[in-house]
């Protein structure tokens, strides 16, 4: 069997050809930036900082648009902004983007009723990576070429995250401008507001005894995806001129899923080579044993911020399943950083035929995160979220108590259901209450 979850071409010489035009172009990332972030999951692995991590479930190559872009950003500067400030901790900002576009499938093919009854059957979507969402099988048919836009998808994507985030629309002092529009005026952003007229204060406060540091004005932020789809992975990967080793330059960090992790697959086979920080789903089946297999064989000389742990249990299954996971790697000294991933284990269909997760569930698998590393000891080190900037309707409840009958309202996600900008910045809030008690 060749490696899991991998598109079958139909065409070969043009899956030559998309590869080799990879190969000729320009690193999206650099090298130095994957050991800066390297350094800061170290310090989360410590305990010393939180990782913020996300995004969409699937980005869209005609989701590559300046608002959509920008609307992402910032809501994850809002959760941080709510976060640092709440809890006194730094907090390391990631992205779910510029490269999330692929995606992995429990079945391989897609089954649905047409209006006249006919039940058609199609290959699975596999993200704009691979194939088209359209239902059609011409769409459906993976197609190399998409690799490349991949590539441009995400350069552009990147290009103008840079753009904000050093120039002007970060600083601190914009702290209040992020606060437009719809969430203003939600109660969430009323207390969003509380907490930067703060700031303003704190900041102006600095200004006048002559302390201006070059933080106010500019953040550190990160992309990442999950490496998925391997001629891409393997394209980007390219030897660092000054250390001479092996680093995938699709991204500052990135992870393999759920369904790749399996220690013989050549997805861990990648992971263990590039020397970015790298990220594994763990869900609810992962043994003990599992983790630590998986430790040694991606970050054999126990480097720390090399290897984070993105656990995915489920509401009901965290606070009896984590344990001994932590438990045990603790106990054998393993360097790593846990983070939790309150979506993929609590996904559900609504009765409106709709995948969703409830937001209840989500704040409770992440206090459930808390609880474990709090009996234990441990770091509860930051939380990986599918969520988007935009006044969506995907996820139930939440402060609008949005309900099954809403979803249908405004469901975008091209996967798996997101938070919206309400949902994520009430999350912040909650997660922040949580952080200062642990
Ligand atoms: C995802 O992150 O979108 C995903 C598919 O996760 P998992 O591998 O944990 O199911
Ligand atoms: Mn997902």
């Amino acid at each position: 069997m060749g490696p899991a979850q991998q598109p079958t071409y139909p065409d070969s010489e043009a899956v030559d050809t998309a590869v080799s035009k990879l190969r000729t172009l320009p690193p999206l990332v650099f090298a130095g930036e994957c050991d800066e972030l390297k350094d800061k999951i170290a310090a989360v692995a410590r305990g010393e900082a939180f990782l913020l991590q996300g995004g969409d479930c699937a980005e869209t190559f005609s989701g590559v648009t300046a608002d959509n872009v920008r609307n992402k950003l910032r809501v994850l500067l809002q959760m941080a902004v709510v976060l640092t400030y709440a809890a006194s901790v730094p907090v390391v900002k990631v992205g779910r983007l510029a490269g999330q576009y692929a995606k992995p499938r429990s079945s391989d093919f897609e089954t649905r009723t047409l209006a006249d009854g006919q039940q058609v059957t199609l290959p699975a979507y596999r993200g704009d990576a691979v194939n088209g969402y359209d239902f059609t099988a011409e769409s459906r048919v993976p197609d190399p070429q998409r690799l490349v836009d991949v590539y441009n998808s995400s350069a552009a994507t990147l290009n103008l995250i840079r753009a904000f985030v050093t120039g002007g629309y970060a600083d601190l002092r914009q702290v209040h401008a992020w606060n437009t529009d719809f969430v203003r005026e939600s109660p969430v952003g009323q207390r969003y507001e509380a907490v930067a007229s703060e700031i303003e204060r704190a900041l102006t406060f600095m200004a006048a005894i002559g302390a201006d540091p070059v933080e106010f004005h500019r953040v550190d932020f990160h992309s990442s995806h999950e490496a998925l789809v391997l001629e891409y992975e393997h394209a980007m990967t390219r030897i660092d001129s000054r250390t001479q080793q092996p680093y995938d330059v699709s991204g500052h960090m990135v992870w393999i899923g759920e369904r790749t992790r399996q220690l013989d697959n050549a997805h861990v086979e990648l992971l263990s080579h590039i020397r970015n920080p790298i990220g594994v789903k763990l869900g609810p089946t992962t043994t003990p044993d599992d983790a630590l297999a998986l430790a040694s064989r991606l970050n054999p000389l126990n480097e720390p911020g090399r290897l984070t742990f993105i656990t995915r249990f489920g509401a009901g299954r965290i606070r009896d399943g984590l344990p001994q996971l932590v438990e045990k790697v603790a106990a054998e000294g393993v360097e790593v950083a846990w983070v939790c991933d309150p979506m993929h284990g609590n996904t559900f269909e609504a009765s409106s035929g709709y995948k969703t997760r409830r937001f209840d569930d989500v704040i409770d698998e992440v206090q459930g995160f808390f609880d474990v590393h709090r009996s234990l000891g441990t770091w509860p080190g930051g939380i990986h979220v599918e969520l988007t900037g935009d006044d969506v309707t995907e996820c139930v409840g939440g402060g609008d108590n949005l309900t099954d009958v809403d979803l249908a309202h405004r469901y975008e996600s091209v996967c798996d259901p997101r938070l919206n900008r309400v949902q994520s910045l009430e999350l912040a809030f909650l997660v922040a209450e949580m952080l200062r008690k642990a």
